[in-house]
């Protein structure tokens, strides 16, 4: 539907779905979507958060969480900038389906990865590839305020052609004095002159491209080697990792700290999970996570990143244990309350779960 909706003084909640308005090739597999919320309301949440969209593909609903790239000082849209990978399910289907006028339902605004969360004089935005997306909300969200901000943003790209948002950050580089660009490409474009770094992010660089780095509140987001080499890199130049932040789009989960009543699923160990509200009973093994016993048991469960980040399938415990290592992705609040992310909770003894 292409009619334009003036802005309504309320903000957008994810009882309602966003409506796509436009979409855009960024890069090669790169493309950004655009959503207004069909009743107008304004979007309102911290640069760096992330949505869960529902993808209505041919073989059912599948999530997948992106951050969303657009401000939230430009409240009237918002975008997700999406990389496809060569065997995509979710990022294809939105590269081959979503159009202007689709209506997707959406969880979210989520998650804690935001400068809003670590105030800072000075910043270190470093990413690669997608990784740049909450960098670039980030980045515009100080720029939008108009006040002076000190920021060294780093992008590792495969190639210069690949940088995404290269255009836009360089526009908005030239019109402020605080927005230090420094891309760093693993290698260069036929016939494009090129005066950027070459090769992968090291140590070395690291001084080079910001020579105060010791003083900057560092957020890194890209595929897990690099974000490891950025902190090999920091932790070897003695800086405080108290102001390191990262975000990570996918990998394994982060060992957290154990609490000394935590019970460990053991490898031969069985556990039995009640889903209360189906009346189904399953006999598991301890290290099946409460999402796997309740996908074989044929109880439909919507999940996201998989990994206790998006909290997508967060479900209530209402009796026993469960060993649950997750990624920030549910509040101290909700557990307190009895609620588990299935994807990331291995079921001890018998548990009976509100589903
Ligand atoms: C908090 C958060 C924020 C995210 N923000 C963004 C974003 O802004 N933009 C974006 O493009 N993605 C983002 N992601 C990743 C996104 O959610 C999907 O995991 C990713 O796009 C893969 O989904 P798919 O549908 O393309 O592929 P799938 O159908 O899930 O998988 C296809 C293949 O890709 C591999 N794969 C899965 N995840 C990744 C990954 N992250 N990187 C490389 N290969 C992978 C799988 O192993 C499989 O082989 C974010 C993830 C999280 C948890």
């Amino acid at each position: 539907m292409n009619v334009l909706t003036k802005p309504r003084l309320a903000f957008w909640t994810d009882a309602e779905e966003l409506e796509c308005t436009s979409f855009l090739k960024e890069a090669p597999n790169v493309m950004t979507f655009s959503f207004q919320s069909p009743s107008g309301a304004l979007f309102n949440f911290d640069p760096g958060q992330f949505l869960t969209l529902e993808l209505p593909t041919a073989d059912g609903p599948v999530h997948r969480t992106y951050t969303i790239s657009s401000s939230p000082s430009r409240p009237t849209s918002l975008t997700v900038t999406v990389k496809a990978q060569p065997d995509s399910i979710g990022t294809r289907w939105m590269f081959d389906n979503l159009r202007p006028g689709m209506r997707l339902k959406v969880r979210g605004p989520g998650g804690g990865f935001s400068m809003m969360n670590h105030p800072a004089a000075k910043y270190l935005f470093i990413s690669a590839g997608s990784g740049i997306t909450p960098m670039m909300s980030m980045t515009t969200f100080l720029y939008d305020s108009g006040r002076p901000s000190d920021i060294v943003f780093v992008n590792c790209a495969k190639r210069p052609s690949e940088i995404i948002f290269r255009e836009r950050l360089e526009h908005m580089a030239s019109r402020v004095t605080g927005i230090d660009l420094k891309w760093i490409v693993e290698t260069t474009d036929p016939y494009q002159p090129w005066t950027g770094y070459r090769g992968f992010f090291n140590q070395l660089m690291l001084g080079l491209i910001a020579q105060d780095y010791l003083e900057r509140e560092v957020f890194c987001c890209g595929p897990a080697p690099f974000m490891q080499a950025v902190r090999d890199a920091l932790t070897g130049l003695g800086f405080d990792m108290d102001r390191y932040h990262q975000e990570s789009f996918g990998g394994p989960l982060r060992e957290v700290e154990r609490v000394p009543d935590d019970v460990l699923p053991q490898d031969d160990a069985t556990a039995v999970v009640t889903f209360a509200g189906s009346g189904k009973v399953a006999k598991c093994a301890q290290t099946d996570t409460i999402l796997m016993v309740a996908r074989a048991a044929g109880i439909p469960l919507a999940t996201g990143c998989g990994m206790g980040i998006c909290g997508t399938c967060i479900v209530q415990k209402t009796s026993g244990q469960v060993h649950m290592v997750h990624n920030g992705g549910i509040t101290d609040e909700d557990v307190e309350a009895g609620y588990i992310l299935a994807c990331c909770s291995h079921p001890i003894g018998d548990v009976e779960i509100d589903l």
